[in-house]
Order: C-alpha cells, then structure tokens, then sequence
C-alpha cells in the first residue's frame, strides 16, 4: 500500500524522546480463502502492513559513515584483552573476547588500498522486500590486518576469488542501510557505477 505524504511513519529524537508522527499499523480487512473444489472455508489471509522502529545504538556511526562515505572498523584497545589491538569490520560495539567497549576507526583508506575478495556467491532468487538488482553477487571481503571478513555486493563486473575491490557508497541518496556500501573491481571507472554511488 502507497500511504499519504502525512501518514508516512516517520521518527525523530527531540530531547531525548523519540517522538512518533504518520502511521505505524495501517489495518486492512482480511480475506477467506475457499477451497474452489468442494466450496469449504481452508483459511484467511492476513494482512500486516507495519513500520518496524529500528534503533542502531552504537552502530550508528558505521551505518551514518557509510552515507557519507566512510567505513568505520572496531579496535579493541584494552590492554589486558587477550588480543589487543585486534580491528574487526563488520563493525561491532564490544570486543568479543574482553567485553570491553571497542574503538570506531576509520579503515576506507585500507579498504580502498588492500581489500579483495575472499570467497563469493551469487544468487539468482531472492527473498521479500529484496532491493537489488538479481542475480546478487555478494562477495566475502577481506583486509590487511583485519581479524574477520565484511560481506557485501559487487556492482560492476564479475567475483574471482583474491580479486581487488574497492569499496563505492551510496552518498547521493543514501537509505541508511548496509546497502549503502558496495564494491567494484579496482580501476572501475566513477562513469561505471551506479546511480547515486561515489568512490
Ligand atoms: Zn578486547
């Protein structure tokens, strides 16, 4: 269903308080379903049209820095972690093996300069609300001296194992999601990208 301009669910965060305007839970009257063969009721459908409110808490930064252009990693910084100094992209709050809160840092300059692929697939058949352009070649993406792997989509060409990729970001309309993030080949040119992306 296409809502209004006004009913549009839409969230902002004024003193503190999340305040709430538009349409959260539209109803919708639900229908029978009827077996054609013998005439007898089978069942019902039932429609749920929701805005779900989803908070990032401290992931916000990667998910902003990825609008904005910017991969922001997790540094454990505790000294008395068992593995110090460990960068970890995806982005997580805490380390896993202290607990202790992690530090952002900013690895889009490691990313552009040592990233590759280290394992792909692609897929030919999504699930629901899918936003991307099919068959998906989502590629596992490594980096120098980065402790896991990062998992994201090539947009231009096509995966091999070991292969360079540098990351481009949605920054002309972001939607705020890890769909702001992409990857190309290395030496793809800004005119191959797609729309609304920058390197
Ligand atoms: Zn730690």
């Amino acid at each position: 269903m296409v809502k209004a301009e006004e009913d549009i669910g839409r969230v902002k965060i004024v003193n503190g308080r999340y305040k709430l305007s538009g349409k959260f839970h539209i109803p919708e009257a639900n229908q029978p379903i009827f077996n054609e063969d013998t005439g007898k009721l089978a069942g019902i459908t039932n429609p749920r049209d929701m805005t779900y409110v989803h908070s990032y808490g401290g992931e916000a930064i990667f998910f902003e820095g990825i609008a904005t252009g910017k991969l922001w990693a997790s540094r454990c910084d505790n000294e008395k972690c068992a593995n110090p100094g460990t960068i970890y992209e995806p982005f997580r709050i805490y380390c896993p093996d202290c607990l202790r809160k992690a530090t952002p840092i900013d690895i889009t300059e490691k990313a552009r300069k040592t990233a590759r692929v280290h394992s792909y697939i692609i897929t030919a058949r999504s699930g629901a609300f899918n936003s991307l352009k099919l068959p998906i070649k989502f590629i596992n993406v490594e980096f120098e001296g980065v402790a896991t792997i990062l998992m994201g989509y090539l947009s231009v060409g096509e995966p091999e194992m070991g292969m360079r990729v540098v990351p481009i970001f949605n920054t002309k309309k972001p939607t705020y999601t890890i769909v702001d993030i992409s990857w190309v080949p290395e030496g793809t040119k800004e005119s191959e990208l797609p729309e609304g992306f920058t390197f």
